[in-house]
């Protein structure tokens, strides 16, 4: 006898269909912007400005593999992962 997951409710296809056309809201290159705006008129479109911030959880995850030794054993094996920590909201 073998069991099977549940099927896809009708609300799980919706979610997954809303997910899936939000997501092809945005532009393809990874800028994201919704590509009706990147691809617009760029005299009557939206202007952009970029700039850069430092994604702190990223920066705490170099540093730390960084600080890890080559000579560690478990190398390869280990899963790294990152974690909030005090500060606001935790
Ligand atoms: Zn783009």
């Amino acid at each position: 006898m073998t069991t099977r997951e549940p099927e896809w409710t009708e609300q799980d296809r919706a979610e997954v269909l809303a997910l899936a056309l939000y997501r092809a809201e945005f532009c393809p290159c990874g800028c994201g912007q919704r590509y009706v705006d990147t691809t617009s008129d760029e005299e009557t479109g939206p202007q952009f400005v970029a700039d850069r911030v430092v994604c702190r959880a990223r920066l705490a995850l170099l540093e730390a593999q960084k600080a890890a030794t080559t000579q560690d054993v478990v190398g390869g094996a280990r899963i790294w992962r990152v974690r909030r920590s005090g500060g606001m909201g935790s």
